[in-house]
């Protein structure tokens, strides 16, 4: 049995793959929790999720209305700012890229277990040494933390620390949500753009629905924080001084890692061990 307190800041779709896997953690939001970044646009995993994500559709990808070619994969990439592996065809670059493949479709944002869930309560402090959070109703504590919101956001709450001279790089992005009539169910076209002067970076459509990303702001369109992220020298380093405090950060934008998918973030919850027997002690 597994009598260690448990504390969750975030519900989007990691924290609630975490508390799915630790049902007596308590979790803690700030939004409502109706919408999370997961709703704001259509995001697909390669894996299936038990009660999150398991509806199999088909994917479509075409780069400038082609099939994507090598070429036209580095012209995306120099429009993304990712001057550095130009040329290189990365793995993550062939699943990302693969004209035709299969995924995972989210379908259900539903928490499994209610209890210990905190909408509308934001996290404000962390207190290191105790092991305590503050948030707007109360001071709790935990033997084991898992954060899920932007790293920096998160080191700006650690109480008697100083981290504003570490440089975090993001791009926010802009989303709008239309409403189609698809002719082919349950298959996702992901259009790409490669054109530096087409502010829209990508349209996705899937049955009823078209979103579409972009770095500028369109007319009627929500703006997503963090966005893109751009790596951080430091990011590793820091990920591994919060552990020795039981801290884990999950998630791309709790890591600070723009190729983390949701996927990875589930395979590392289901092999963390966060029994009292597995605590960092503190010398
Ligand atoms: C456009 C886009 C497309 C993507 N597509 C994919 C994809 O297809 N497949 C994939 O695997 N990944 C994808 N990702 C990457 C990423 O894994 C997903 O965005 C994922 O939804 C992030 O979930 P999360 O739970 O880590 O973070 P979030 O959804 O951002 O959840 C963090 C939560 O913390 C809350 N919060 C913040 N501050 C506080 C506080 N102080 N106190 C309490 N709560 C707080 C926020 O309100 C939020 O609900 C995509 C990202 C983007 C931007």
């Amino acid at each position: 049995m597994n009598s260690a307190k448990i504390i969750i800041i975030g519900a989007g779709i990691v924290g609630r793959i975490a508390k799915l896997k630790f049902n007596d953690a308590l979790i803690f939001e700030k939004s409502d929790g109706s919408i999370t970044t997961m709703d704001s646009t259509i995001q697909i995993l390669q894996i299936p999720i038990p009660n999150i994500a398991y509806k199999k559709i088909r994917y479509q990808i075409f780069i400038d209305n082609e099939y994507p070619t090598v070429e036209k994969i580095n012209q995306w990439k120099i429009k993304m700012g990712r001057y550095k592996d130009i040329n290189e065809v990365t793995f993550g670059d062939l699943i990302q890229f693969n004209p035709n493949g299969y995924a995972y479709y989210y379908t259900s944002p539903n928490i499994a277990n209610y209890s210990g869930v905190y909408f509308s309560t934001r996290v404000t402090k962390i207190l290191l040494f105790d092991k305590k959070i503050e948030t707007t109703i109360g001071e709790f504590s935990y033997d084991f933390l898992i954060n899920t919101i932007p790293l920096p956001n998160f080191l700006n709450m650690i109480d008697g620390f100083d981290f504003s001279k570490l440089k975090f790089v993001n791009k926010v992005l802009f989303v709008k949500r239309e409403c189609i009539k698809s002719i082919e169910k349950d298959v996702l076209k992901n259009y790409y753009f490669t054109s530096l002067d087409n502010p829209i970076n990508r349209i996705l459509e899937l049955n009823d629905l078209r979103v579409i990303e972009s770095f500028s702001r369109l007319e009627n369109s929500i703006e997503l924080y963090p966005g893109k992220v751009f790596p951080n020298k430091n990011t590793e380093d820091i990920l591994d001084w919060l552990k020795v405090y039981d801290i884990y950060c999950i998630g791309r934008y709790a890591e600070w890692n723009p190729k983390i998918q949701v996927h990875d973030s589930y395979l590392y919850l289901n092999n963390l061990d966060l029994s009292l027997k597995n605590r960092n002690f503190i010398l």
